[in-house]
């Protein structure tokens, strides 16, 4: 038994988590290649590794017997059957003694070679064990370098890591993390984020050590603490809060079917921000009464190559249905800067923040037709699935008056495209995002060509105020309620509103409660937050 540590970070999302920690750790080649001189010692290095390999094998079976059934666990097996295979050990050997080449780099060309061996294979069978030939060597491989296999999540865990980014975040099991502690990001990373979308305590700013994994340890998202091996009292004490939490959330629940109207009569229209059709679930269980933001680019992130227009079509509908009339306002993809996903080949860039990002790449800002051709896939699933609920559009990152119009031109290229096809589409409201200062200052302009205006105070705090969002250093001072950006909110409303267009909010400030009079006073008519987030501000709302 250790002793109790506490660490303390900062907090991301509030509750309480108890659970053993699993450390997670990002895939990496990392093998060297080099000479070795004593070629018995380096071939008793591999014959060692491939021992404990296979010992760690006998256990993954028993403990996999036990919970998925013996069929299941065969695999184990296989892989065990798989390391003692004649050929794989002569080819290991023969690297080491006729190149002269160290263990580690031995068993990976080894792998390599029999995993595209028998992916060529016509054989189903022989095909799927290449998988299996990978793993085996990345197991022999990490016993040679002294590290743990990375398993998959498959318990419930708090997860501890370096960094997660928004794509690791959202491949994980939803059912299995507890709570997110990492030692980088920032308040609003888009890890951040979704960590609140998914209502999960979360915790930044504490250094992970690899010591942790296994451990039993609390989380405490309200402080920002993580305590590695509690006592008694301490654990006694987070079970207590636990319950507590859950208490002031049915007192919340109380909230569920309220309007969300002011003492004096204003209503405000109180949105949920999504990522995926799935959110849907909690968007209804928080009662809010539409969504005011669908970071569509979780559907490219989730994927290892472009969604299609009908796999996109599906999931507009899904949740154009379940919302069952009420406005859901996709926004159109934004990826770039830290949403990044491999197939879209982006250059790494010096400031991607401020890159090649978002409409940037749907408009096409480095020539070519590729963004142009992903652009209209979107908003031609958007249209298709627009007759079967109440949808809108919006777009991110404006900062033209000629953008605007591209956009136009293109969404009504699109809608001739559909009439051609005879495929029916309805009238639907298009709006812009406003998240950056040249768009803040334009809005008189832009309010004459969109039906209404979402203020993303993320983006527009981080470049207003020069500071990256993504940056640990600078959380103290990322100030959303810096003068600037009320001055800036106070004034895209009034520019809106002479012009008939509504005005939201969907950055996370929306949800800053100790704000909620302030917006309602401005004029706000829209406020869209995380689905966790809804009841709180509903009860700040009828408190006014
Ligand atoms: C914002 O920038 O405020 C916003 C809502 O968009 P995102 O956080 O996805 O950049
Ligand atoms: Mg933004």
């Amino acid at each position: 038994m250790g002793y109790m540590e506490i660490y303390q970070g900062k907090s991301i999302f509030g509750g309480i988590a108890i659970g053993k920690i699993y450390c997670y750790s990002k895939e990496e080649r990392r093998v060297r290649r080099s000479t070795i001189s004593n070629v018995e010692q380096e071939i008793k290095r591999f014959e060692e590794a491939k021992g404990i390999a296979v010992k760690q094998l006998e256990i993954l079976y028993q403990k996999a017997v036990k919970e998925v059934g013996e069929k299941n666990a065969e695999i184990f097996e296989a892989q065990s059957l798989m390391i003692e295979d004649e050929d794989y050990k002569k080819s290991v050997y023969n690297i080491i003694e006729n190149q002269k080449l160290n263990a580690e780099y031995a068993v990976a060309i080894t792998g390599d070679n029999f995993a595209e061996m028998f992916a060529g294979m016509e054989d189903e069978y022989f095909k799927a064990r290449s998988i299996d030939v990978k793993d085996i060597s990345e197991r022999i491989i990490n016993v040679l370098l002294g590290k743990e296999t990375k398993t998959e999540i498959t318990e419930p865990s708090i997860i501890v890591a370096k960094d997660l980014a928004p794509s690791e975040t959202v491949q994980m099991e939803k059912k299995n993390i507890l709570a997110f502690v990492t030692e980088e990001g920032s308040v609003n990373s888009h890890t951040a984020i979704l960590a609140r979308m998914m209502n999960i305590p979360a915790v930044i700013g504490i250094a992970l050590k690899k010591e942790w994994n296994g451990k039993q340890a609390v989380v405490d998202g309200h402080k920002g603490t993580l305590i590695i091996e509690p006592d008694e009292v301490t654990l006694q004490k987070a079970r207590e809060e636990k319950e507590r939490d859950e208490a002031d959330k049915t007192l919340l629940l109380e909230l569920k079917g309220k309007e969300d109207i002011t003492k004096d009569g204003r209503k405000i229209n109180l949105f949920a921000n999504i990522g995926n059709p799935s959110d849907v679930v909690s968007v209804h269980e928080n009662d809010a009464k539409g969504i005011g933001l669908f970071r569509s680019e979780f559907l490219y992130l989730e994927k290892t190559d472009f969604p299609t227009e009908e796999e996109q079509f599906h999931a507009y509908k899904m949740v154009a249905e379940n919302m069952a009339g009420r406005k859901v306002i996709i926004r159109t993809m934004d990826i770039g800067a830290d949403k990044q996903a491999d197939y879209f080949q982006l250059p790494k860039e010096d400031n991607p923040a401020m890159g090649y990002r978002a409409i940037r790449i749907c408009l096409d800002a480095d020539g070519g037709n590729k963004g142009k051709v992903i652009f209209k896939t979107q908003l031609r699933a958007i249209y298709r699935a627009s007759t079967y609920g109440n949808l809108a559009i919006m777009f991110p990152m404006i900062i033209s008056l000629d953008e605007v119009k591209q956009i136009k031109k293109i969404v009504s290229e699109v809608k001739n495209e559909l009439k051609e096809d005879g495929i029916p589409y309805a009238e639907i409201q298009l709006g812009i995002m406003i998240e950056t200062p040249a768009a803040v200052m334009i809005s008189d302009e832009l309010a004459k060509e969109v039906d209404f205006f979402s203020i993303g105070t993320n983006d527009l705090t981080q470049y207003t105020l020069a500071i990256d969002r993504q940056n640990t250093r600078l959380d103290s001072i990322y100030d959303s309620h810096h003068k600037a950006i009320l001055k800036m909110i106070q004034m895209v409303v009034e520019n809106g509103h002479k012009e008939n267009c509504w005005v939201g909010i969907c950055g996370e400030l929306a949800a800053d409660t100790t704000l909620t009079k302030t917006f309602v006073d401005m004029g706000i008519d829209e406020l869209s937050v995380a689905p966790s987030m809804v009841l709180k501000v509903r009860k700040a709302i009828r408190s006014i």
